[in-house]
């Protein structure tokens, strides 16, 4: 396989689809040496097979606002590959959602649920529909209008989706609600990331975050060190970074910054309780700004208006926000800020230049599809206790988390340390979920 002659195939069909080329490059970069070893992989033409998703569903979305008026969305789900399991993966709602997004977001996922040791294949989906400043009822004919289109194409063994930005419990609340009424079916498994009154499971709020930091931990003590007082710096303030705030708080860190698109809340000493709960008022607000923190807590933390939350002194930086939110500038700042390692909790969430600074600086670096993967991991494990209609204590889904992603720590460890003992995360992640999969495709057959 030569990398660089699929990615110019590629960029000659696809030119449009910038984020889905560059989740492609950096997988296919990271792959080439050692898929090169397997000459059946070659033979079966895994890498061109894997690239493509097996199928595209494009669909209309047309609901009636407030006012009245009649809007129309696009809505998408792409089942990207199930040679491990059935589709797998999460809805988002934002105004960028666009093909080129959710191609490359299915892709990722396809690796990242091989990565959880789940039998999960990867899927994405979503909408253009912005969630910002709509009403509850609006969000509810919206999300019922949708589900009309999606539930033909979904099912507990066919395709499961979740939530990703814009999509968070109260979504997938009215999702199942619409998909109940339409299967005339009380099937829980169709959905992960439903209310625990209602075939949920306790901790997938919190997984993502918690299994960011969980991994994050394992990354430190590799290092020979500990998160216990370390200053963090976190982007975002929606469900994911939440968990991380929770979790960074509980294991001794200090959150000395969080951040929206308005600009970065500052806290010399860290977050407390107080804030934390505060962040869940802020997101309910709707209107994605962070300001009124500082409103709230006067004393405590400042709101610089236009800055991100790398521009505050951390030691470890964990964006959570978006893809590409942290570019080679805010890399810079971090280093010489003295940061010393970062964890990508949101879905690439560095761009290729940041991720090229921080190994050349050879800080601690780990991948979106690595550190991420609690969520969709503690998914997989909502779908085992519907399987089974049981629910489980949240200690005993936190200690599966934990152990997942120790194990996929490992998986990164075994595959990505190099020759000069620098442990390569991308290298590690990549090729540990690439493996798998394409294992299972060459089993399967041509199809
Ligand atoms: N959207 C999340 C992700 O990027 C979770 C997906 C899921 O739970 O299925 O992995």
């Amino acid at each position: 396989m030569k990398a660089a002659k699929i990615m110019a195939d590629l960029e000659k069909k696809y030119s449009q689809e910038k984020e889905y080329l560059q989740a492609v490059q950096e997988v296919l970069e990271s792959i080439e040496e050692e898929y090169n070893k397997h000459p059946e992989f070659e033979k079966a033409k895994i890498v061109e097979r894997i690239v493509i998703p097996e199928r595209i569903f494009s669909f209309k979305v047309v609901w009636v606002d407030d006012k009245g008026e009649i809007q129309i969305n696009n809505g998408y789900r792409v089942q990207f590959n199930s040679a491990i399991g059935p589709y797998k993966g999460g809805l988002r709602f934002h105004p960028s959602v666009n093909l080129s997004i959710l191609k490359f977001l299915g892709f990722e996922q396809t690796f990242k649920n091989s990565l959880t040791t789940l039998p999960m294949g990867g899927g994405k989906g979503g909408s253009d529909f912005d969630p910002v400043g709509k009403s509850d009822n609006e969000v509810m004919r919206f999300c019922q209008a949708f589900m009309l289109e999606l539930w033909r194409v979904i099912g507990k063994d066919t395709d499961i989706p979740a939530g990703d930005i814009g999509v968070g419990g109260r979504e997938i609340g009215f999702m199942y609600g619409m998909y109940k009424k339409l299967a005339r079916e009380y099937n829980t498994g169709v959905l992960t990331g439903k209310g625990q009154l209602w075939g949920g499971s306790l901790i997938r709020p919190e997984a993502t975050g918690f299994g960011a930091l969980y991994f994050t931990q394992h990354m430190l003590h590799k290092a020979g060190k500990d998160i216990k007082g370390l200053k963090v710096a976190i982007s975002g303030f929606g469900n994911v970074a939440w968990g991380a705030c929770t979790k960074a708080t509980q294991l001794g860190a200090k959150v000395v910054a969080i951040s929206g698109p308005d600009g970065v809340i500052s806290i010399p000493e860290g977050m407390n309780q107080n804030m934390i709960d505060f962040m869940l008022d802020l997101r309910a607000t709707n209107q994605n700004i962070v300001a009124p923190f500082a409103k709230k807590f006067p004393s405590e933390s400042k709101f610089i208006a236009g800055k991100k939350a790398w521009s505050v002194k951390c030691d470890v930086a964990l964006p959570c926000a978006y893809q590409n939110e942290v570019a080679e500038a805010d890399a810079k700042e971090l280093l010489k800020n003295g940061t010393w390692a970062v964890a990508e909790v949101s879905n690439m969430g560095c761009q290729p230049a940041a991720i090229e600074a921080f190994q050349k600086a050879k800080i601690l670096f780990a991948p979106g599809k690595a550190v991420n993967a609690g969520g969709v991991a503690t998914s997989g494990l909502e779908m085992t206790q519907n399987a089974e209609h049981i629910s489980w204590t949240a200690k005993e889904v936190d200690d599966r988390l934990h152990s997942i992603m120790e194990s996929i720590h490992n998986a990164c460890v075994e595959y990505g340390t190099e020759k000069n003992g620098y442990i390569n995360y991308v290298k590690g992640a990549n090729i540990a979920g690439f493996m798998k999969v394409a294992h299972a495709m060459l089993d399967q057959g041509v199809i």
